[in-house]
């Protein structure tokens, strides 16, 4: 199964990519994750993306091609993949698609997680965070036993400065610019499936699992 994974910030994508590729036993593999480890580990690759990935730029398609490219082809990803972040407009598209068919494959699904803005919007802004720990908390639905203060550490929990209103906006905007054109391409291959990201984490995954247990079965 090659399978791709969209979805808004915010929305959840993340987590339902960890369970996706445990449930069907193929490795995930995210282009952010990959250009965040190389920039840790100071590779070349991680030298080229820097400047790119802490601007918020998209890095230019020959460095993030040849990279998504070159992880696809190893040994674990023979039997399928999940990528997660790639691709993100329709250079990468045509490009994995003419790698895949030259080894004669083809996306499976295109799962997009889908949910409206506004519930994004107030999920994101009920956030808040340990800043010594980095543990979760939400104002509305889990929030710390005593107020601004992190139940595992006793460190302040604080609202991230991109977790504004402002900034989630505008995120979403580019999200959506981004990503439109890239599920056109999809859609009009027939593999685009649309899930509702509405509901808890538990929810969203039993809908991801129905729409790949129909692919399994055709
Ligand atoms: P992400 O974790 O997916 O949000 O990616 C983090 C950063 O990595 C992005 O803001 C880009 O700078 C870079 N990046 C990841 N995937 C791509 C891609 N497909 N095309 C271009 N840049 C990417």
């Amino acid at each position: 199964m090659q399978l791709l994974i969209f979805g808004p910030p915010g929305a959840g994508k993340g987590t339902q990519a960890v369970r996706i590729a445990q449930a069907m036993e193929i490795p995930h593999v995210s282009t952010g994750d990959l250009f965040r480890a190389n920039m840790r580990d100071g590779t070349e690759l991680g030298k080229k993306a820097q400047e790119y990935v802490t601007g918020g730029e998209l890095v230019p398609n020959e460095i993030v091609i040849a990279m998504a490219l070159d992880r696809i082809g190893q040994a674990d990803c023979q039997k399928g993949f999940l990528l997660d972040g790639f691709p993100r407009d329709v250079e990468q598209a045509e490009q994995l698609e003419k790698w895949l068919l030259e080894r004669g494959k083809n996306i499976t699904a295109v799962l997009s997680v889908e949910l409206d803005d506004e519930t994004i919007i107030q999920r994101i802004i009920s956030r808040r965070v340990c800043r010594s720990c980095g543990a979760t908390y939400n104002v509305s639905a889990q929030p710390p036993k005593v107020e601004n203060v992190c139940d595992q550490c006793g460190g302040p929990v604080v609202q991230r400065p991109d977790d504004q209103r402002e900034v989630i906006e505008n995120r979403l905007s580019v999200y959506k610019k981004q990503t439109a054109p890239v599920e056109e391409f999809y859609r009009k291959r027939g593999v685009l499936k649309t899930i509702s990201g509405d509901g808890d984490m538990d929810s969203v995954f039993g809908r991801i699992q129905e729409v790949l247990s129909d692919f399994e079965r055709s």
